[in-house]
């Protein structure tokens, strides 16, 4: 049994245990993870941003509250319990939201392709939005990673470099692609693209293909991609 933030837990280890296998369907998803977003699936799919909005203001007036406290007193113990309580629900919140669509995604798809973030390049000076995101997109691949194994589905990561800038549809490579352009018209299909629903179907062609970054797909169908 273990006592955490006022609540006891009781821990059961299971060895042997038999998983019923979700149905196949035949289906395959690629998935960019973002910050707007938390992913963005390649069939258009936007699963929205974990809201914590709420929590994070009372975590700001709790901890104002508790700096005009004696530390040690009754009353800043009172604070520092209920500060304790929202940074607890928080946690839980966010878990649930990442339970709820990582088990949507292993009922639906075969192949989940997720984008390996270590290489995520570009989010410049969004420091604080980079590290909330990291804890998030850690635990976005590590429960689809297990329960890919627990239901036998396959799951893949793979290098995202390139995935936003190639047009998925005929591989033209847009540099001028800014960190601003949310969509891009492909200059040379004429396509408009979502930026990141584009760079969720590169990425499930990367996993499907096997090939290194997604520039290796379109090399010989276009001359602009170089390698
Ligand atoms: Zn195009």
């Amino acid at each position: 049994m273990i006592f955490e933030n006022n609540r006891f837990f009781i821990v059961f280890t299971c060895k042997n245990v038999l998983v019923d296998l979700k149905p196949k369907t035949g289906e395959s998803i690629g998935i960019d993870l973002g910050l707007k977003d938390a992913m963005n699936l390649s069939n258009g799919f936007k699963s929205g941003k974990i809201k914590s909005s709420k929590l994070d203001n009372r975590v700001k007036r709790l901890n104002k509250k508790l700096s005009h406290q004696i530390q040690g007193s009754n009353k800043w113990l009172r604070t520092k319990t209920k500060l304790n309580n929202v940074y607890y629900h928080k946690k839980e919140m966010i878990k649930d939201f990442i339970h709820k669509t990582t088990t949507y995604i292993v009922k639906n798809f075969d192949l989940i392709v997720v984008s390996n973030v270590n290489s995520k390049l570009g989010l410049g000076n969004h420091k604080l939005a980079r590290t909330t995101a990291d804890q998030h997109w850690f635990e976005l691949k590590r429960q689809l990673e297990y329960k890919s194994d627990w239901y036998a589905k396959e799951f893949k990561l793979v290098n995202e470099s390139y995935t936003s800038q190639v047009c998925n549809v005929c591989g033209f490579r847009n540099e001028d692609l800014e960190l601003e352009d949310m969509s891009w018209i492909c200059p040379n299909c004429g396509i408009v693209h979502d930026r990141d629903v584009n760079a969720a179907k590169n990425i499930l062609t990367v996993g499907r293909t096997g090939v290194k970054n997604i520039l290796y797909v379109f090399s010989n169908a276009h001359s602009k991609t170089n390698i």
